[in-house]
């Protein structure tokens, strides 16, 4: 059959073979030209999600103005999509790379569903001028607390240093995250919101895990917030 058809090819004029090999030869440029482009398509909307910000708020809580909702691309690395089982508490971390903005850090989480070198992410992270964003809708699990990353939402701050201490900024606005969470999901801060060290005695956010003095005293600014709100609102 295949030695027929050869001969057939064989017997037929060289100018029709020409044009037979010439049209073949442009059908598979095609072919690859399209699906290439195709492909090349979906990793460029891969790393174009980090520029492609969304003015939308997260529909799953009651997300204050100052929330900046930045999506990162759902992937299995960093935002697997899985549904949190409940929110019994707030964890509380430091990005352990001292300098680093939020965008970068939020870069960083968003790549990995190119780069794959690990499973990280948070629902928060807040920057060193204090600005917050959301990676994720509060509903799925982000990838930050281990045990507790089905049951808690999470937060990442920036520093400067590598002392891990949080400049003012950042604090005030993790004190005022924390608040609106609390108020959210009727949470108690002084035992509800803890620190990665309190999951797994990892030394995060370091500088609160070295200076619990510090730790209480976030706590109780968080409380003393959530009492002036409730008293505003009254
Ligand atoms: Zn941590």
């Amino acid at each position: 059959m295949i030695r027929n058809t050869i001969r057939k090819i064989q017997s037929l004029p060289l100018w029709v073979r020409i044009v037979c090999a010439l049209l073949t030869v442009i059908l598979l440029c095609t072919a690859f030209f399209f699906f290439g482009k195709r492909f090349g398509a979906r990793i460029e909307n891969i790393v174009n999600e980090e520029v492609v910000l969304s003015t939308d708020k997260d529909p799953k809580w009651n997300a204050p103005d100052y929330v900046k909702y930045e999506p990162i691309v759902k992937n299995e690395y960093s935002r697997p999509g899985t549904y949190l089982s409940e929110i019994n508490g707030i964890v509380v971390h430091y990005v352990a790379n001292p300098g680093t903005t939020a965008e970068q850090n939020r870069s960083y989480f968003n790549g990995l569903a190119v780069s794959k070198e690990t499973w990280a992410s948070s629902h928060f992270l807040i920057g060193l001028e204090g600005e917050v964003l959301q990676l994720m809708p509060l509903d799925e699990i982000a990838y930050c607390s281990n045990s507790r990353n089905d049951d808690t939402v999470s937060i990442e701050c920036c520093h400067p240093e590598a002392d891990g201490k949080f400049n003012d900024e950042t604090y005030k606005s993790l004190v005022r995250l924390l608040c609106d969470l609390c108020r959210e999901y009727d949470l108690d801060p002084l035992t509800q919101i803890i620190r990665h060290y309190d999951v797994t005695g990892k030394l995060c956010p370091l500088w609160f895990v070295e200076h619990e003095d510090d730790w209480k005293a976030l706590l109780t600014d968080v409380a003393a917030e959530m009492t002036e709100y409730e008293a505003g609102e009254s």
